[in-house]
């Protein structure tokens, strides 16, 4: 099974028709049916590492000041207990324990809603050890291969580019029109020519990286998502970008496709 890094953007995404909804509306029918989906979110840090255990994840509004439409948005998909027990015993690095409160964050249903708008595919989600250094996630993401033999689509979702802070939209634009401020491009195109050569070490190593990456991701958690998408490379799979554009200055969308 391909593997995915989605820029999610604004959670506006999961219920507008746009050039990004649409990219990845696309993608799915350019995907084998997985059989259920793991999915790493920028929206959930805990303690540790935990997958979700519940058979009827609820749908969590984990986000404010949006239309009464957005609140309304209900994502049935089933859990996966048989998914959430493969993974704790997939990974041999850390002991992953399972958490039976967590449901959907937007970071994995507002792209989810437009991917598979039946629901009909089990999801489990796997959080981000909010205390783990980027490397940790890295090598994490690689125990997870197997998973990808048995049909699981692994879905990673953040924002290369995320600085909420500096947002700032165009004269006349709305948040998804493409636009990037100097530093976002800049950061972008870096990470662009690294994913590109596969030099997953300087990419790990992002604190390194110069001043408009530091600026890119002023907090890991939209960013560490991408680490677990590059540990899962095989060596002679090529990544396809697509939604490939900046948005309200200081975010990108941009999203890969590794296969
Ligand atoms: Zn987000």
């Amino acid at each position: 099974m391909p593997v995915l890094f989605i820029g999610h953007g604004s959670p506006m995404n999961a219920v507008e028709d746009n050039q990004f909804s649409r990219g990845w509306k696309e993608i799915a029918r350019k995907l084998p049916r997985p059989s259920t989906i793991l999915c790493i979110s920028a929206h959930w840090e805990t303690a540790g590492s935990l997958v979700t255990g519940l058979d009827q994840p609820p749908t969590i509004h984990d986000f404010s000041g949006f239309p009464k439409a957005l609140y309304d948005v209900r994502y049935p998909a089933p859990g996966s207990q048989r998914l959430a027990q493969e993974i704790t015993s997939a990974v041999k690095k850390v002991a992953i324990g399972i958490d039976r409160e967590w449901g959907l964050d937007h970071g994995c249903w507002s792209v989810l809603r437009q991917m598979y708008p039946h629901a009909d595919v089990p999801v489990v989600q796997l959080s981000l050890d909010g205390g783990a250094p980027a490397r940790h996630h890295y090598e994490l993401g690689q125990e997870l291969a197997p998973l990808r033999d048995k049909g699981v689509l692994i879905l990673a979702s953040g924002n290369l580019v995320h600085n909420l802070g500096r947002v700032s939209l165009p004269p006349r634009g709305d948040f998804n029109t493409p636009f990037g401020l100097p530093w976002a491009l800049e950061a972008s195109d870096l990470f662009k020519t690294l994913i590109d050569g596969d030099r997953h070490d300087e990419l790990i190593d992002y604190h390194s990286l110069g001043h408009a990456v530091q600026f890119a991701v002023p907090t890991p958690e939209h960013y560490l998502p991408l680490l677990y998408a590059l540990a899962l490379k095989g060596k002679d799979e090529s990544i396809s970008l697509f939604n490939d554009e900046a948005v309200a200055g200081s975010l990108t969308m941009t999203s890969l496709l590794i296969q």
